[in-house]
């Protein structure tokens, strides 16, 4: 299983606009940071977990021409609003795409993208081609089984473990706790991500603090730092970490087994 970080940023994104600090004008590129993303891929089959604004043009520059489903975290703007270029995908693969999330996220993204259907319209415009699968239980797509995590962030968020081939990782992109049924599922983890916003304390974030601590209970082989606000230097924040604990960065690939 490989895992591209596409999107490591919060939710303005890095730079943000009309913000000349050091980070923001970084000539370092690992401080540019798009949308929330992760790129899923195995032998077998390859998926997207959230479609953010910058969707498109993550898919251009990662090269990617083919997806088997897309899974959503929750419906936060900066995580949902490049959904609509799915549309691409139907057109490639000749197919309904799958959607998954929970219940709660589902019925949101169904709101906001109503024109959304399994069918194309009538007048041969082409809209994304939907089926929407809510989830409440553990689910697989080609030869990875994904675990729904229930997480606090002040909306309804989920958080998945992924597995294939003996190899497990953890997703929590945007979190302010983990609730202990959940924290009790994050075992044996090769790779854990999880939100870390900045420095300081944030009501519906992780700070590094916080982040760094729960990462040290979970104490997967490796661990990635993402969500990161422009306060949050790639090399400075690297450096104070222990090595088990890495910042991501937009384009990374970790590779999990063989
Ligand atoms: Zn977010
Ligand atoms: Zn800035
Ligand atoms: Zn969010």
């Amino acid at each position: 299983m490989e895992l591209t970080f596409l999107g490591t940023g919060t939710s303005v994104g890095i730079p943000m606009i009309g913000c000349h600090c050091p980070v923001c004008s970084s000539d370092d590129p690992r401080n540019t940071r798009r949308r929330s993303c992760l790129y899923v891929k195995t032998g077998q089959t390859a998926f997207v977990i959230d479609t953010p604004p910058d969707f498109r043009q993550q898919m251009l520059d990662a090269s990617i021409e083919s997806l088997d489903a897309v899974v959503f975290t929750h419906a936060h703007a900066d995580h949902i609003f490049g959904f609509d270029d799915i549309r691409r995908f139907n057109t490639l693969t000749g197919t309904v795409l799958p959607a998954y999330g929970d219940p709660e996220t589902i019925s949101h993204i169904r709101q906001i993208f109503d024109y959304i259907g399994t069918r194309p319209n009538p007048q041969g415009l082409f809209r994304p081609l939907i089926e929407f699968r809510p989830i409440t239980a553990p689910f697989q797509i080609g030869d990875v089984t994904l675990t729904p995590l229930d997480i606090e962030h002040g909306v309804k968020m989920t958080g998945y473990i992924l597995e294939s081939k003996g190899t497990r990782a953890g997703y929590v992109c945007d979190c302010h706790s983990i609730p202990e049924e959940s924290l009790a599922k994050l075992t044996d983890l090769d790779v854990m991500v999880l939100d870390a916003l900045k420095y300081e304390p944030h009501p519906t974030h992780l700070s590094v603090a916080e982040s760094v601590a729960y990462l040290q209970q979970i104490g997967a082989r490796q661990s990635y730092l993402t969500h990161l606000c422009h306060h949050l230097d790639h090399a400075q924040l690297t450096s104070e970490l222990p090595p088990s604990i890495a910042v991501s960065y937009d384009g990374l690939t970790v590779r999990l087994g063989n």
